[in-house]
């Protein structure tokens, strides 16, 4: 193998830049060349290619995004649109590709594998919802971020006496609000894998009100429910004084956290070996300590299961 090909795809995540550094400076390590993809897929499309030399990510490996940058690309949800990305592949000599993203990515991977070209996943996204891996690169910098907003918001909450309800990023699974509602110590986290009612919330709050508490904090992940629905629910049902927070895209934002940058070096420098080792259609991930992968498409068909232990030890913790 001569020649690889890396990009990142989908929404970013911080520890982006660390993956792509790793994969660099491996395959050159491995004597072989690394082409950058702009803009994900589209960049395929287009033959927008970069020739990554050992100097191209320095300087890197603490910066949140892309340098490559990243997109969505309708094109190639079809199939002349991956043709043509993979003729333009084999044009300039590209005999593998590393691609760093969400589920949606690792789809379009698998695509891409079914028309002869190499590929590896690398699994950067902030949601933590891709199977076969523990964590994904990005995680771990969105729950410290979440959690560093909720200490500010605790530090007012306390001062006024008042709910606080804030909206965390999770469309179709809460990892992030349980994860950092469990490090923040939130009263109350509701997340898309868990029915909830509003009236178990506010019987919560009065609870800690009977007993002097000074504020509750509650954590939402953006796929259940508006954040002002229920901060609207719990005024008029119980007259609290609530206020609401939507955290948005600061979460994707920030310098990756150690763990991120470590997560990010070792599924980088796996992801080239198993090119380098003939794989053709993998996916990296973790499990406990060991850097492991899995087929691609298989890995797509399981489940990342919330660790609903973490969600009772929270409500347990929070009483
Ligand atoms: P993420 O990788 O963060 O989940 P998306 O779901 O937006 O992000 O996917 C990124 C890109 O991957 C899409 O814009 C599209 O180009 C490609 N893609 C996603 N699903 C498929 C699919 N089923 N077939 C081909 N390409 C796909």
């Amino acid at each position: 193998m001569k020649r690889v090909a890396v990009l990142t795809s989908g929404g970013d995540a911080p520890g982006m830049n660390a993956a792509l550094r790793a994969v660099v400076r491996t395959a050159i390590y491995y004597g072989i060349e690394v082409i950058g993809v702009k803009r994900g897929y589209s960049g395929l499309i287009k033959s927008d290619f970069i020739p990554l030399g050992i100097g191209s990510v320095a300087d890197i490996i603490h910066r949140g995004g892309t340098i490559l940058r990243t997109a969505r690309c309708e094109e190639f949800f079809h199939r002349e649109g991956r043709e043509k990305a993979v003729r333009n592949m084999v044009s300039a000599g590209i005999e593998g590709l590393v691609a760093i993203g969400g589920d949606g990515t690792f789809r379009g991977a698998v695509e891409l594998e079914k028309l002869g070209m190499p590929v590896v996943g690398i699994p950067g996204t902030i949601d933590n919802d891709i199977p076969c891996t523990q964590w994904t690169i990005g995680f771990d910098t969105a729950v410290n971020t979440v959690v560093d907003a909720i200490n500010k918001i605790r530090d007012t909450a306390t001062s006024h006496e008042r709910v606080f309800v804030i909206e965390v990023m999770g469309r179709k699974a809460g990892f992030i609000a349980l994860a950092a509602g469990l490090a923040g110590g939130a009263e109350s986290i509701i997340i898309p894998e868990k029915p909830f009612e509003v009236g178990d919330v506010i019987t919560k709050i009065m609870r800690g009100q009977n007993r002097g508490k000074l504020h509750s904090i509650i954590l939402v992940a953006e796929g259940v429910s508006g954040a002002l629905e229920i901060s609207k629910k719990i005024h008029e049902a119980a007259g609290l004084d609530t206020r609401v927070t939507i955290l948005g895209h600061i979460q994707r934002g920030g310098s990756p956290t150690a763990w991120d940058r470590i997560l990010a070096s070792r599924m980088g420098a796996e992801a080239v070996k198993q090119l380098i080792q003939g794989e053709r259609k993998k996916m990296i991930g973790i499990k406990g300590d060991a850097i492991k992968s899995y087929d691609i498409e298989w890995a797509l068909s399981q489940t990342h299961e919330i660790n609903m232990q973490d969600y009772h030890l929270s409500a347990i913790l929070s009483i």
